[in-house]
């Protein structure tokens, strides 16, 4: 096996450099697909596509693989013998069974240079002090590649873990970390416990929020009221990741905090629209990515689920690579409610801006004249605003006019928090899936 080896400096070359390199890395990527990936081989067979002829510009003639196909035929990604794998994932699969991300030990390192470049991409050097306050185990990706990527980076990492709040507290006191890690509702949560308990979280040592799993940021770029509370909470830069367990493959914002770069060694991104056509840079639609230079589970035009869009290159940190703006939804959540289409993320969002709001979560269900309807619970408080008033400024601001219905606040909180997941539930979705 040889050593991965990335190209650090490919994202500040010329985009046509950056094209050559993903050429040379797709046709790689291809021949592993068709040789060694049961499933692609059966691909290329029944297609009667011949995947030597496929270039970057004729990606878009082969089909896409969904989350659904990669979960019924699971096993037949592997394009690797079984002894060749040293991690396993498990993702939330479309079929109600967790479907499982193979990793071979080249993968790995794949991730961990993947994760040293985002992370000297947002300013984080070597002597950084790094708090990870999402888990390295419960089969998740996310707390391992972070590990990897800031001892690559040959900086410090304090894995605390799904600690409570209390714990980080303490060592946020003792060890004095520079940077967080973490899911943005729960680092603000963090801070504001530490005001609650006389340390003002903005006089800290922490000066860099690394955030995964809630966009902090709207369509305009602009940060969301989650994201402004943060900077001010922590007094610190709030960069947005995201990245897909199935594609081993992340976007993180660099300094100047506006998207997330592709590094273009690691793979191809996509914008589809409903009919798997690709839409111009700057249209919203679903991220499709071709991760480049996989051995255990090589995929090929992955359909996330996610919605986003690409920002044009170049970014005034000096990176050509495009940038994936903020996930504005998941396509499943999509809405569509007398013909405005919706994702709960916006609703999020305009909700936040109310002060003195309950705990809110979204009921989404089908009306009888195929639209959608959208109920708002919202767990009582006192002197929060009436429901009139909330109604009228979401009509507003979105141009639907939800239902809204109040909840006592312990019932609604019962709702969002489970024990399970740190990240709080804020959609429940009764519509029949297609
Ligand atoms: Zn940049």
């Amino acid at each position: 096996m040889t050593r991965f080896k990335g190209r650090p400096n490919l994202e500040f070359e010329p985009l046509i450099t950056q094209r050559s390199i993903q050429e040379q890395e797709l046709k790689k990527h291809l021949r592993h697909c068709a040789r060694h990936s049961p499933y692609y081989r059966h691909l290329f067979k029944q297609t009667g596509l011949d995947p030597a002829s496929i270039s970057l510009e004729t990606l878009s003639s082969l089909p896409v693989t969904s989350k659904t196909d990669f979960a019924l035929h699971n096993r037949e990604f592997l394009a690797v013998p079984p002894g060749a794998i040293v991690d396993i994932v498990l993702s939330s699969g479309t079929t109600g069974k967790p479907t499982q991300v193979m990793y071979t030990e080249r993968d790995l390192q794949r991730l961990s240079y993947n994760e040293e470049i985002s992370f000297a991409s947002c300013g984080i050097a070597p002597g950084d002090i790094t708090l990870l306050t999402c888990t390295m185990d419960r089969c998740f990706v996310a707390g391992l590649a972070y590990f990897l990527g800031i001892r690559a980076r040959h900086a410090a990492a304090i894995r605390n873990g799904h600690g409570t709040l209390a714990s980080h507290f303490e060592i946020i006191k003792s060890i004095k970390p520079t940077v967080l890690v973490g899911v943005p509702s729960f680092l603000r949560k963090l801070a504001l416990f530490l005001n609650e308990h006389g340390v003002n979280a903005g006089q800290t040592s922490v000066r860099k929020l690394v955030c995964i799993g809630e966009p902090v940021r709207g369509p305009d770029m602009a940060p969301l009221k989650l994201g402004a509370d943060l900077h001010a909470l922590w007094n610190a830069d709030v960069h947005s990741t995201y990245a897909s367990s199935e594609c081993i493959t992340s976007f993180c914002e660099c300094t100047a905090l506006q998207g997330g770069h592709l590094h273009p060694d690691l793979g191809i991104l996509e914008i589809l629209d409903e009919n798997n056509q690709t839409v111009p840079s700057g249209t919203t639609g679903e991220v499709v990515l071709t991760p480049l230079a996989i051995e255990g589970m090589p995929l090929l035009r992955f359909k996330t689920g996610d919605i986003s869009f690409i920002l044009p290159a170049p970014c005034p940190c000096g990176r050509t690579s495009p940038r994936l703006g903020p996930i504005l939804g998941r396509k499943q959540q999509m809405m569509k409610i007398r013909g405005t289409t919706l994702y709960p993320q916006a609703v999020f969002a305009a909700l936040d801006e109310f002060p003195n709001l309950g705990d809110y979560y979204l009921e989404i269900d089908s009306d009888d004249n195929l639209s959608d309807k959208l109920i708002i619970h919202l767990g009582a408080r006192p002197g929060q605003p009436s429901p009139d008033l909330i109604r009228e400024q979401l009509q507003a601001r979105l141009r639907v006019t939800p239902l809204i219905a109040i909840d006592p606040d312990e019932k609604v909180r019962h709702h969002v928090y489970s024990p399970e997941s740190r990240k709080p539930i804020r959609v429940f979705d009764r519509r029949k899936p297609l």
